[in-house]
């Protein structure tokens, strides 16, 4: 994959449009209406391009057209082909970048009139139009207290720690970035099972600030995910920051300096770093999880975690056995499927699908040309996507206290949701049997939700695949016995069976002001206020910390930007005030948490009592934020000084 060369914030401007009529007719055919109109209007400064007769129903987001009447969408494509042969003509001619009021009307035509202006300013950042980077701190730490130098150490150069590397740079900040592997990208440098890729439309995970039209399809593979953050590495000029194969071991607060002492371990030993402040970067869904279940050790033959996918493995012709369904396994098993003698799933919970006929299809050529020759059309339609996929969602998550029963759906929404999922599997699995099988029966999304393009169907309707659903006793030396006393022989076991993720920092052992252990504070409970800050731990950050994962808003890419920004204008704080420390107030920690945990109770993943990753060992939801995007935005503008106290 070749990304944009028009990656970061300054870009250059479009190369004149040479498509034929056919292909600007192929191009308007292939784009989302909404988001089309809009960046017409953006690129010609055409406004009567955003006329009411064409404008989205606010009410019908979800649907596949957002309401448009099919002879809309028709005269829609009709004014965008027209629109886009006259900027051909006229020699691709681009406007001004638009003034705030034809912003705003832009932004309006696509939100509604209600959203509009609470939503602006977070909607134009999102946009990030040209040359306006709009999230790059505007100030620099050289101004703001010359001759005094921050130096901040980032555990992690996956997603959230490129993005602070980046930033805190951008501010002036000197930045370390100790990763452990031997190249960035995190998740995606780690996870190379077959089949892995994202399951959030890449054109809204990404970068706000490192954008490109070049996605090869619109949930791309693992390869071309870690090539985009190599590329971004590369581009952003971020690798000499990076001390690569460097482990963190844990990290010590020494109260009398106000600073931390890092320790790490690299082919060179064990060192440590002396810094004013530690981000850690270090992601959710790390750490692989195996089960707990007895005799996993006595397994005669290979077997292996996805997330360490073990590729000297040949699973050709051997008899497989996969223990989890989740949204891992639902990857691997159809990529695996095909090639082993006989595949056996095991299963515990089964997921909700939600079907995404275009998941494994490629970005059309035509729309790709458009994205080229029209770049504001893919920043309009991240935008649009960004719109789409959160708020929109959000309701249909949420409990209603007096729905009731509550264990097959929450609310009146949660319900059609489940009728529309249910209906779904029933077309997919005629057989009975399998269908009883794969029904879920807890609320829609009170687990992860898996995507679907039918490949889940087809899979275990194969001959040599079996499901089976009666649980686990053991491992024996030759495979996995089930509580019926059946012995599944198998070659091989590949365990899709997740992540700690609610053990955040481990196996990290991070001691802050009079030498408080982290993990004994949290004792299996893991929280921190806006996910970022722990009270006891001064200049201490947490990136994709407790509560901060979603469930089925938005992209978990937009939370770590929030994350980062709010951590620089820590820095600003504490160069501002001459300060040497910040540290939230406990009580305001508490307070936070428990608005947190409310609701989260609200929420079908809070009431539902099903297993899930997104709960602790205590039950607590410790993974989820259960409030909008807005909402985190706002909250992650600047941490209140007074909600804080200064060393
Ligand atoms: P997961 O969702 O936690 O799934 C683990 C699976 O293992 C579940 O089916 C679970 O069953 C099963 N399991 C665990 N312990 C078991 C036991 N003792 N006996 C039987 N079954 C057991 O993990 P994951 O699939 O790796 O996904 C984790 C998260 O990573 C996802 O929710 C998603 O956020 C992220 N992810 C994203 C992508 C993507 O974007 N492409 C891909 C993969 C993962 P229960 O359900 O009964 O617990």
């Amino acid at each position: 994959m070749v990304l944009s060369p028009s990656i970061g914030p300054e870009r250059e401007p479009p190369p004149p449009l040479a498509a034929s009529d056919a292909e600007i007719d192929a191009a308007v055919a292939a784009a989302d209406v909404p988001p089309l109109l809009t960046a017409l209007a953006h690129l010609t400064g055409d406004l009567a391009l955003l006329a009411e007769d064409t404008r989205p129903d606010q009410e019908r987001l979800v649907e596949a057209d957002a309401g448009l009447a099919p002879e809309e969408q028709a005269t829609a494509r009709t004014r965008a082909a027209a629109a886009l042969r006259r900027y051909r003509d006229g020699g691709s001619q681009a406007a001004p970048t638009p003034d705030h009021k034809a912003l705003r009307q832009m932004i309006e035509y696509l939100v509604g009139p209600e959203a509009v202006d609470d939503y602006l300013p977070l909607l134009a950042e999102e946009l990030a139009l040209e040359g306006s980077d709009v999230r790059a701190p505007g100030w620099s730490a050289a101004a703001l207290a010359p001759g005094r130098t921050l130096r901040v150490a980032v555990i992690g150069a996956g997603m959230s720690g490129l993005a602070a590397a980046h930033r805190l740079r951008q501010a002036g900040v000197e930045v370390v970035v100790l990763e452990k592997n031997a190249d960035v990208g995190g998740t995606w440098f780690e996870n190379t099972y077959p089949g892995c890729r994202v399951d959030v439309p890449n054109h809204l995970y990404s970068y706000s600030f490192a954008q490109t039209g070049d996605w090869p399809q619109h949930f791309s593979t693992q390869d071309v995910l870690l090539e985009y953050f190599r590329r971004c590495a590369d581009d952003l000029d971020l690798r000499p920051l990076i001390r690569f194969g460097t482990e963190v071991l844990g990290a010590d607060f020494d109260d009398a300096a106000a600073s931390w002492t890092v320790r790490t371990r690299s082919a060179a030993g064990e060192e440590t770093l002396r810094v004013d402040a530690v981000v850690s970067a270090v992601g959710q869904l790390n750490r692989p999880s195996f089960p707990d279940i007895p005799g996993r050790d006595r397994f005669r033959g290979p077997s292996f975690h996805s997330a360490r996918w073990d590729h000297d493995v040949d699973l050709d012709g051997r008899r497989v056995a996969v223990i989890g369904t989740g949204a891992s396994a639902a990857q691997f098993v159809p990529a695996i499927a095909p090639l082993a003698g006989h595949l056996t799933v095991f299963q515990r919970t089964p997921p909700w699908l939600i079907p995404t006929p275009n998941y494994h299809a490629e970005v059309p050529d035509a729309l790709r040309h458009l994205m080229h020759h029209v770049p504001d059309y893919a920043r309009w339609d991240r935008l649009w996507l960004f719109w789409r996929t959160h708020e929109g969602l959000l309701p249909f998550a949420r409990v209603d206290p007096d729905w009731s029963p509550k264990d097959r759906s929450v609310s009146a929404l949660n319900d059609a949701v489940r009728e529309l999922l249910t209906a779904y599997l029933r077309a997919e699995l005629p057989d009975d049997d399998l269908f009883a099988k794969v029904l879920p029966a807890y609320p829609p999304i009170a687990k992860r939700v898996v995507r679907d393009n039918g490949i889940w169907a087809r899979t275990l309707t194969r001959d040599d695949v079996e499901l089976v659903t009666t649980s686990i006793e053991r491992i024996t030396e030759t495979g996995v016995r089930t509580a019926d006393g059946i012995d599944h022989d198998v070659d091989v076991i590949i365990y899709g069976t997740g992540f700690a993720a609610s053990r955040f920092l481990t196996p990290m052992r991070v001691r802050g002001r009079a030498g408080r252990d982290l993990h004994d504070t949290w004792a299996g409970d893991a929280r921190a206020h806006l996910g970022i800050t722990v009270p006891g731990f001064p200049n201490l950050f947490l990136l994709y910390g407790p509560n901060t994962n979603i469930v089925i808003n938005g992209s978990i890419i937009y939370f770590s930007e929030c994350e980062v920004h709010y951590v620089v204008e820590a820095m600003r704080l504490l160069l501002e005030g001459g300060h040497r420390a910040i540290e939230v107030r406990e009580d305001v920690y508490e307070a936070y948490g428990e608005m947190v945990d409310a609701g989260n109770r609200a929420m079908a993943w809070g009431a539902s009592s099903v297993p899930s990753w997104y709960k602790n060992e205590r039950g607590r939801v410790s993974q989820n934020w259960p409030f909008s995007l807005h909402e985190y935005w706002r909250r992650t503008r600047a941490p209140d000084p007074d909600e804080h106290v200064f060393h």
